[in-house]
């Protein structure tokens, strides 16, 4: 055996985890496809990119002296930020000795005689481990739009999450942007003032709400370090773990004068604040979310000062909040310059990519740059993308045809001694992800202590643990509005074969942290009911 533990990603997850068994002293390494350490931001260097979580919640909570030493510089601090600070962290802990970088894991196959891992990995190695712990990222497999012609085009074109990493040159350029996610809609808001001529095709439009960043400066940033015990406290009380609360008065019990005063004061606040300190109703009643949305819609058509471009930036699919809301700066207000112009695809498709740029069934049009921001395959598409074998060379991709089914978000009957931190149906998905990735991977090293303890070496949900969790994450996506959306919540991307519309996939966790946390624990404290363990 090469190792006791395979860690495989060296995103925001996989450094923490690393850090933990290292201090247990638990031979381990990480495996990870990238050049380099940080996952999400080592990749996604596109402008614009930056947090929608306030920085100092999204920061590690594990170590007071990294909490007292580092100085995040603004609200909602950008990429190239985020990056010094993961490379920080791995620095300060010295924990880059302990990752290999340029092994993709090709293959996960679980040995049943020899009760091992045997991993394939890119450099042509197969390496073994008793356990497997995959922090392998929930929005890390890019997906390009299916277009005929993508490789005839002449200039330069790239997906949001492989942009270069050196300068890219766009004063004077004609862009095209295609997509208007969270990513399109952050790079729009960024490049508008900064290119010759912007066009922006767009599907579906999302709803979106001002970010709200700023400098933090010495001062206050001295004050959040005396807060953060508060700081975590409050996002481990509230849902989405984040420190907005949700407004407890019901939405009905106030009066319409009350509820747009409550929605006056949260356009102006940072960050999630619109989505998550409104009233809980948004979530769970079609006509509250109506009038909600509504009065978005309002906000934006005061900002665009074209009434036809206003409405076409409207959704009409679906209403505000069922979808994670992408932040925005400058992102309305982009559509008021002259150089920036919007082609409703959804009126006149891309036909295909052409040496000089796209053809829509309307015209063709020249570009010297085509950006792809066209989101991921998200939350299972890393997971479908290893070869994972369980118990009887069953498949994991085939067991999740229909979408995943798992214990807690981080096991899955018939492949032992596999861990998810931070897997499909666990509590990060649907929260601010540093705050369910520390839990996740507390959890999975508490598990590996105790089986240590007892001397145990194999652990496997049993089918009914896992029947039971899968229906628990069913019913809570029930109550809410969000079952509905075309969006990464139920699986959807017409970009990924299998996950078109009309198949809802469970795939986070909707029952909020505090009851997310709850529930881990109580297994935990029954000696891990719903694992069978064997020495
Ligand atoms: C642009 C953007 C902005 C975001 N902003 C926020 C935010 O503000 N707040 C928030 O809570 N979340 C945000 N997220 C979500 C973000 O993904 C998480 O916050 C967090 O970074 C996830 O960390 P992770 O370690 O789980 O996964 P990742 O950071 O995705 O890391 C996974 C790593 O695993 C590697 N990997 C995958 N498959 C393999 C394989 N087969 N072999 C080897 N290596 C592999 C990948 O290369 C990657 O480096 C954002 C995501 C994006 C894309």
């Amino acid at each position: 055996m090469d190792y006791e533990v395979i860690v495989v990603g060296a995103g925001v997850g996989g450094i923490y985890q690393i850090k933990r068994l290292v201090d247990l002293g638990i031979s381990a390494t990480v495996l990870e496809g990238g050049a380099d350490l940080g996952g999400t931001w080592y990749w996604n260097r596109y402008p614009g990119a930056r947090f929608d979580s306030e920085s100092y919640t999204y920061g590690y909570s594990f170590s007071r002296e990294l909490l007292d030493e580092w100085h995040w510089k603004e609200r909602f601090s950008g990429q190239p930020e985020n990056l010094r600070y993961l490379n920080h962290v791995a620095e300060k802990f010295d924990l880059r000795r302990h990752m290999q970088f340029n092994c993709r894991v090709e293959s996960a196959h679980y040995d049943q005689a020899a009760n091992l891992w045997r991993l394939k990995i890119s450099d042509g190695r197969t390496l073994s481990a008793r356990f497997v712990v995959l922090t392998i990222g929930l929005l890390s497999i890019p997906t390009p739009p299916r277009l005929q012609g993508m490789e005839d085009f002449k200039g330069r074109s790239f997906h949001t999450f492989h942009w270069p990493q050196e300068k890219v040159e766009m004063a004077g350029k004609k862009v095209a942007v295609i997509g208007t996610g969270a990513t399109g809609i952050q790079v729009i808001g960024e490049i508008a003032d900064k290119v010759g001529e912007l066009t922006v095709f767009q599907r579906r439009p999302n709803w979106s709400a001002p970010l709200g960043n700023g400098p933090i400066g010495e001062a206050e940033m001295a004050d959040i370090r005396r807060r953060y015990d508060e700081i975590f406290t409050t996002c481990a009380r509230t849902p989405g773990g984040f420190e907005h609360e949700p407004d407890r008065r019901g939405f009905y019990e106030v009066s319409r004068e009350e509820r747009v005063k409550l929605w006056d004061s949260l356009y102006g606040k940072p960050g999630f604040a619109i989505w998550l300190r409104n009233f809980r109703e948004i979530f769970t009643n079609e006509e509250a979310n109506a009038e909600f949305s509504e009065y978005i819609a309002n906000r934006i058509r005061q900002r665009v000062k074209d009434p036809k471009v206003a409405e076409k930036l409207i959704p009409r699919d679906h209403g505000f909040g069922v979808q994670r809301v992408p932040m925005e700066t400058n992102y309305f207000e982009a559509y008021n310059r002259p150089n920036v112009h919007l082609v409703d695809i959804s009126e006149t498709p891309i036909v295909r990519v052409t040496p000089k740029g796209l053809r829509t069934s309307e015209r063709d049009y020249e570009f010297d740059i085509i950006v792809y921001a066209t989101g991921f395959d998200a939350i299972s598409g890393a997971y479908d993308h290893i070869d994972i074998q369980g118990e009887g060379g069953v498949k994991l991709s085939e067991r999740w045809n229909d979408g995943p089914a798992t214990f807690l978000g981080m096991m899955v009957h018939g492949f032992p001694n596999l861990l998810m931190p931070s897997g499909p149906q666990s509590g990060s998905a649907s929260t601010n992800y540093p705050r369910g990735i520390e839990t996740g991977v507390n959890w999975c090293t508490d598990l590996l202590q105790y089986m240590r303890s007892h001397g145990l070496s194999r652990a496997d949900a049993t089918a009914e643990a896992e029947a039971r969790w899968t229906e628990h994450v069913v019913q809570m996506y029930s109550i809410m509005l969000m079952r509905k959306a075309k969006s990464w919540f139920t699986g959807y991307n017409s970009n990924v074969p299998g996950h078109e519309h009309g198949r809802v996939r469970y795939m986070v966790y909707n029952g909020g942290a505090p009851k997310y946390v709850q529930r881990i624990n109580d297994v935990a404290a029954k000696d891990y009911e719903g694992i069978r363990f064997a020495a």
